[in-house]
């Protein structure tokens, strides 16, 4: 397991598009491959890709500040603006403003993305853009590590341009004491393109057609080596079919690992893939575990998409094996589970670091989301976790996993 993810760590980034992706599918589905019993499918799902060739942005004594293009972002040959900085960016500061934004560049804070209360990129960029905001920056709030990424969730539609940017340029953009907003240029030069991905789905039968789904996503940022988000996850779903391979000929249902791709942009890969296929086929899955972000922290949280039945059997399964597993309930939809649960499938996130800030998941979308964030005993300790988790799924009679997509309490 750990081999596997310093592999995906050696490989890059792995964004969605690029040489770096490529050379990751193809290693996934060596490994997939390699696993007895199995067999392996592969999807080619086309989304709306995008290029981007360069990203600047000039600072108001002309000198280049650290940015990153958001995923997707829009272009601009040159916006110049005043920036307004709206703090944290939450509704009510937008509200505040709401007479200041029409043609300015919006700075706003990345916020840890893993706590109750969070408000995502995508919120603050929306609110940005229909608001009449000239340009859009997200900082993050630690020095020293440069730019935060994200996906702009554009597909190719409207918007404005968008940068990802560090503390330092954040504070060389701050306003001065008198008042005056400081003038800044952002120029993106990006192109929207036709691209495709590719769905890796390895099947592992069990007696009868229903199928528990562990999925991860292997595709990642440009900065780093994705190393946590989501080298972890991927790990950890090929060394579970490794383990439970042998054992699952007599389950009364199958184990299917779906390793999926541009789940960082907006979770388009899964997102089309599910749209795409019979309904016959997406009601044989009963479960879908979402392995994203499973180390770099030591306590792990299941994230249950508003499902109460759902989250009182993980409560239960966690009790009974004595794992120390927490659970929150409310629909956080930032990962492919969020596609499962839209079509009625009962789907959880696993994570690490869940209300833990101090945590190394506050390095997800930067250049210090590396393999050196994490330690090969939160990587097994997350197997053990989805292994008990699975291994019950798996097992379960029948009309306790079909009761699990239940919102209402018992
Ligand atoms: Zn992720």
């Amino acid at each position: 397991m750990w081999a596997d993810f310093t592999a995906l760590c050696d490989l890059g980034g792995r964004l969605a598009g690029s040489p770096s992706e490529t050379a990751a599918l193809a290693r996934a589905r060596e490994r997939l491959a390699d696993v007895p019993g199995g067999l392996v499918h592969d999807y080619a799902v086309d989304y709306p890709g995008w290029r981007c060739h360069a990203a600047r942005l000039i600072g108001p004594d002309g000198g280049a500040l650290a940015c990153t293009p958001l995923l997707g972002t829009a272009s601009t040959a040159g916006t110049s603006a005043p920036v307004l900085d709206l703090d944290r960016g939450r509704p009510e500061d937008f509200e505040r403003h709401a007479r200041d934004i029409a043609g300015r560049i919006v700075m706003v804070r990345h916020e840890y993305p893993f706590a109750a209360g969070h408000v995502h990129r995508r919120v603050k960029l929306g609110l940005a853009q229909r608001m009449g905001a000239a340009g859009f920056l997200i900082a993050h709030s630690e020095p020293g590590i440069g730019p935060v990424s994200g996906s702009s969730g554009r597909d190719g539609g409207g918007g404005i341009p968008a940068l990802g940017i560090s503390a330092e340029a954040a504070a060389a953009l701050r306003a001065p004491a008198d008042g005056a907003l400081p003038t800044a240029q952002i120029v993106i030069a990006a192109d929207d393109v036709a691209a495709q991905t590719h769905m890796l789905v390895l099947d592992l039968p069990g007696r009868e057609p229903d199928w528990i789904v562990v999925s991860a996503h292997l595709d990642g940022h440009p900065l780093g080596e994705s190393a946590i988000d989501n080298g972890t996850g991927v790990a950890v779903a090929v060394a579970l079919a490794r383990s439970l391979a042998p054992r699952l000929a007599d389950c009364p249902r199958g184990l299917r690992i779906c390793v999926t791709s541009a789940e960082e942009w907006g979770l388009v890969g899964s997102r089309l893939w599910l749209d795409r296929m019979d309904e016959s086929a997406r009601r044989r899955m009963v479960l879908n575990v979402n392995l994203d972000s499973v180390g770099g922290a030591s306590e792990l949280t299941a994230l249950t998409s508003g499902l109460t039945r759902l989250d009182a059997w993980v409560k239960d399964t966690a009790a009974r094996a004595n794992l120390p597993l927490a659970t929150h309930l409310p629909l956080m939809p930032n990962s492919d589970h969020a596609n499962f649960a839209a079509h009625g499938i009962p789907a959880l996130r696993l994570i690490a670091g869940f209300n833990a800030p101090d945590s190394n998941l506050r390095f997800l979308l930067t250049a210090a989301d590396t393999r050196d964030k994490v330690s090969a005993n939160e990587l097994a300790h997350a197997l053990h976790i989805t292994t008990k988790l699975t291994w019950q799924a798996l097992t379960e009679p029948e009309h306790t996993m079909r009761s699990l997509a239940a919102r209402a309490p018992d």
